[in-house]
């Protein structure tokens, strides 16, 4: 309601449908055929920003590590000494690792931009004489830009036609004030803050419409000219990620110590100094996590994976990690907690025909032949559909009372009014904006208006005036729609609440529709305060200070948009949420996730894939650290009791590098539960790491530390080293791998995860079982990795010691849950 007036636009003839913005009826645009053309000559319509790696980068950026280059120093040491089989052995490992590594990250990154491109910025130009809509890339010069308010202009274009047209071109000079557009051109040389005949790429419509030529793409443009002054702006660490590295670094010292001492204890007891290294450097490859950041590369990649195909596309991939700790979301009422699809219920007045003519009269959308479907508004694409009842067509009243001005919707001003060729304005709009330039205000109407409001119908008030302005108008009526919530929206606040996140309805129509839909929906339960989860006749300012107060309050905050100006608002919020489907190209830009079905619904199962994603990753660390806490355990305490290591450097590396980051891969990518949503959010300061996961990783990894020295110091080093290594290896192996099914929840039992629920993880399990039974039965393979002759019994065993640490960490999530029900029960 407040800011200046838009100007009024002078139209000569109008654009019956193909929708608004509608072209002059010369303007054709390019020939598909010529814009192919033009598409190859001049390249595509892009910004190169950023660089994309090719798989060889990826590849070799694999052996980037220390780690990695400790392992080959120590593989040349032993080629230099004579010691071939390990040299092949450890550059085997490594290469194997290289390679798992690398189709971790490849995949990842395949699937981040295949994402990237599903999300491009979009244009709309003439092509053929029709109005499409392309991706932006595609854009080629000589094309005809359609433009209104919300769009990011796709080119530097030449106004050929523009109404009221201005844009905001901060991407470029730094000036946040909007700048006055029109299709007079200016003198050549013009410095490129006043050129306004020109729209340029990447500057915003704020608001009127235009049609402009394509002068200059990609590269070529203005803000392509300065591109490489633009740093990088996509910082590709997460905030998840920074927290990693943190944790990978402080164990690095922690193990290094531990290493120094193993290798000083061995040294001290005259084992030779170059298997000291090796082992020491193998050690320290089995302490430290190295295969984490791939582990959570893949976590983010396949999570923003399988919300796209739910309708939720990450533009952001902070987002994610943010999304989980959701505890405010602020969404739109129209269309995206109810269907949008609106139907006239009521029409008050004396004159229901004269209301609906008005109301057709003030409209841009069309209905389609069937006189359902059609482009545009819902809400005015249901006032056409109850004027069509009564024999009231748009085209025939365009035809015979053609508009002479138009000043559009606008959610600020919350009204419209068309002045056609009988000298009559049209208005329609909320009834108290109206209701002050009406000269027969009644409080009848506004008691019925109330009335139709609080039974939910959306309510619009109809007005004639005579002339341009609009003041001294004829209030003719009101008419009530109905915009029924959309069924899922109901379950999907249900749930939210369920899982601590409150949702907030943002709209733009009145108090009390909003509140009778808000009842109707859940949000707005009996007792509870509507002022805290209802904002009625919102503006995008409002919506700035409504996420402002929530953010002060300590809340994560996400809030949807569609509007021109949301923007700011999408970009204060923790996550900014906008419409795939309605929502303009601006907001899209702003949002970290853009809804393509416009579901609140949408939002809420996002939310649970972003505490997916974070347990993943969290359980995924836990599987990874007990099994690098149990071997250092297994090889300190070896040494503190004097017996030989338990472990050959080779059998380490093939642990950490095979045995362990195959599960771990399929961990990482258990899908989402539903229990996910059963509980408060996670506190943003919560670390990845707590006490109750360190004390579990100390426990599990002593556990499985003692049992492989029992099995070791049970099969007599003493008089067969080599076989008491097999088994102790073996057994080692089996309950690792089998600890991945105990991994995937801290509260649930394995049948009840669902055994086959993760079929990777079971198939990669079965594999991996396989595998080193199979280390066994091939010469070569035992030769290697210094293995004894095990009998199959003795494997057997190994195997069925293998079933211990789960089996233990099963029974243990049992006995929690029977010591915490009678304190359940209690409160
Ligand atoms: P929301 O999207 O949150 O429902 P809007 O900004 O679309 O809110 O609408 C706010 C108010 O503006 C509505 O309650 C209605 O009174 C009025 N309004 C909505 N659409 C139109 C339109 N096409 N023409 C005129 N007035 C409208
Ligand atoms: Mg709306």
């Amino acid at each position: 309601m407040n800011g200046p007036l838009p100007p009024m636009s002078r139209e000569q003839s109008v654009p019956v449908p193909p929708a608004p913005p509608g072209p002059a009826n010369t303007v054709l645009g390019l020939s598909r055929a010529e814009a192919t053309r033009r598409l190859a000559e001049h390249g595509r319509n892009e910004i190169q920003r950023e660089e994309t790696r090719s798989p060889w980068v990826v590849l070799l950026g694999q052996f980037r590590s220390p780690m990695i280059a400790l392992l080959l120093g120590a593989g040349g040491v032993s080629a230099l000494l004579g010691e071939h089989a390990d040299a092949i052995a450890i550059g085997a490992i490594v290469v194997l690792n290289a390679l798992i590594g690398f189709l971790q990250e490849f995949k990842a990154e395949q699937a981040l931009l295949a994402l990237r491109s599903m999300t491009a910025p979009r244009a709309r130009v003439m092509r053929d004489g029709y109005a499409v809509q392309l991706p932006s890339a595609e854009v080629v010069p000589g094309d005809v830009l359609l433009l209104e308010a919300g769009d990011v202009v796709a080119a530097d274009a030449h106004l050929l036609e523009a109404h009221a047209l201005a844009t905001n071109e901060a991407a470029l000079t730094g000036e946040s004030a909007p700048v006055d557009k029109a299709a007079r051109p200016v003198a050549e040389g013009t410095p490129l803050a006043q050129r306004t005949d020109t729209v340029f790429l990447g500057t915003a419509v704020t608001r009127g419409t235009g049609l402009a030529e394509v002068r200059a793409t990609g590269m070529r443009t203005e803000l392509g000219k300065i591109a490489h002054l633009l740093a990088s702006t996509q910082d590709t660490k997460t905030p998840l990620e920074e927290r990693l590295e943190q944790v990978t670094k402080t164990l690095l010292v922690a193990c290094l110590a531990i290493v120094v001492l193993v290798a000083a204890l061995g040294l001290w007891r005259g084992h030779g100094w170059m298997t000291m290294l090796l082992s020491s450097i193998s050690l320290a490859v089995a302490a430290v996590p190295e295969g984490l950041p791939a582990v959570v590369t893949i976590a983010l990649a396949m999570g923003v994976r399988r919300m796209a195909a739910r309708h939720a596309l990450v533009r952001r991939l902070q987002a994610v990690e943010t999304l989980g700790s959701a505890t405010v979301v602020c969404t739109d009422k129209t269309g995206t907690l109810t269907t949008g699809t609106m139907e006239v219920r009521e029409v008050w007045g004396d004159n229901s025909h004269a209301i609906l003519f008005a109301a057709a009269a003030c409209c841009d959308a069309s209905l389609g032949p069937d006189g359902k479907e059609g482009t545009g508004d819902p809400t005015e694409l249901a006032l056409l559909r109850a004027a069509l009842t009564r024999g009231i067509r748009r085209e025939e009243l365009e035809r015979d009372r053609p508009r002479v001005a138009v000043r559009p919707f606008d959610s600020e001003t919350k009204r419209m009014s068309i002045l056609r060729a009988d000298g009559a304005l049209y208005v329609k709009g909320a009834l108290e904006v109206l209701l002050p330039r009406c000269r027969n205000a009644t409080v009848s109407a506004s008691r019925a208006a109330s009335e139709l409001a609080n039974r939910g119908l959306r309510v619009l008030a109809i007005a004639r005036g005579e002339g341009p302005e609009e003041e001294n108008l004829e209030l003719l009526g009101l008419v009530g729609m109905a915009d029924p919530p959309r069924p899922e929206a109901v379950t999907a606040v249900a749930a939210a609440r369920a899982a601590g996140v409150r949702t907030v309805m943002i709209t733009g129509d009145s108090a009390e529709t909003a509140q009778a839909i808000g009842r109707e929906l859940g949000i707005l339960l009996p007792g509870e305060d509507a002022a805290e989860r209802i904002h009625a006749r919102v503006t995008a300012e409002d919506k700035l200070r409504i996420v402002r107060r929530w953010k002060e309050r300590g809340e994560v905050v996400a809030m949807t948009g569609d509007g021109v100006n949301d923007a700011p608002a999408l970009r204060e919020a923790h996550i900014g949420i906008a419409m795939g489907r309605t929502g303009t190209e601006v907001t899209r830009e702003a949002a970290d996730l853009v809804l393509t079905d416009d579901n609140f619904a949408t939002i809420v199962t996002a939310i649970r894939e972003g505490r997916a994603i974070y347990e993943n990753i969290r359980k995924t660390l836990v599987y990874l650290l007990v099994g690098n806490v149990g071997e250092l355990m297994l090889m300190l305490a070896a040494s503190l009791v004097g017996l030989p290591l338990p472990l050959v450097p080779l059998q380490l590396l093939w642990i950490n590098l095979v045995t362990d980051s195959l599960p771990a891969l399929a961990l990482v990518m258990d899908p989402a539960r539903a229990e996910l949503l059963n509980r408060p959010p996670r506190r943003p300061d919560e670390p990845m790491l707590g006490a109750a996961q360190w004390r579990a990783i100390l426990l599990v990894g002593t556990l499985e530390a003692l049992m492989v020295l029992g099995v070791f110091i049970w099969a007599d080093p003493a008089h067969d080293v080599d076989r008491a290594r097999a088994l102790a290896f073996s057994t080692l192996v089996f309950s690792e791998l089998l600890r991945a099914f105990a991994a995937r929840s801290t509260t649930r039992l394995f049948w009840e995860v669902g055994p086959f629920t993760n079929r990777l993880l079971l198939g990669i399990v079965l594999f991996s079982v396989g595998l080193q039974w199979g280390l066994y039965e091939l010469p070569a393979a035992r030769e290697l990795f210094g293995l004894g002759a095990l009998r199959p019994w003795e494997l057997g065993l190994a195997l069925a010691l293998g079933f211990v640490p789960v089996t233990v960490l099963e029974l243990s999530k049992l006995m929690r849950r029977l010591s915490l029900r009678p304190r359940a029960e209690a409160c």
